[in-house]
């Protein structure tokens, strides 16, 4: 996977603008109703990009969604669209909602979260899917184990589970 680096991402109105400048972590769809609610849609998307490899390069997102202590949800201050999230005591990724970015399409999840919210009809296509979080211990083996995915891709091979 050439993941095209830097790619540009920006709200609905275009007022915030992003960048992405580090190959995901890991891509993921999340099923939890908060997700549900925010997204206003079936589930929501991730890409966990590298804290050093995002950046916002236009416009001054706002804090909406909880404004809890542990999850920080930014939006676009004009159009409201919820643009990343960032999560108390782990500030070495981002999660960006790969929606808003160039080639959109190359951000296919590899990890579903929270199914045991998951509305009947809605479906992912996602690899791995969790009932709830993977545990933490498990997250260093699928950043793995997704890297060896996106090249398996890449061969049309089978995709490894
Ligand atoms: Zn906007
Ligand atoms: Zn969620």
């Amino acid at each position: 996977m050439d993941w095209k680096l830097p790619r540009q991402g920006a709200c609905r109105c275009g007022e915030v603008r992003i960048e992405v400048r580090a190959a995901p972590l890991v891509t993921m769809a999340c099923h939890c109703t908060g997700c549900q609610k925010m997204s206003s849609s079936a589930y929501s998307l991730s890409a966990a990009i590298p804290a050093e490899g995002f950046a916002v390069t236009e416009g001054e997102p706002v804090v909406g969604g909880l404004h809890g202590p542990d999850a920080h949800h930014y939006f676009c201050p004009r159009c409201m669209t919820w643009m990343f999230t960032r999560a108390e005591g782990m500030d070495w990724f981002v999660n960006v909602r790969p929606t808003l970015l160039e080639g959109a399409g190359d951000f296919a999840p590899y990890i579903e979260t929270w199914v045991g919210e998951k509305l009947p009809f809605a479906e992912t296509g996602a690899v791995k899917s969790y009932e709830a979080l993977p545990p933490m211990e498990d997250y260093e083996g699928l950043m793995a184990e997704f890297r060896e995915w996106v090249v398996s891709r890449d061969l049309g091979g089978e995709v490894i589970r």
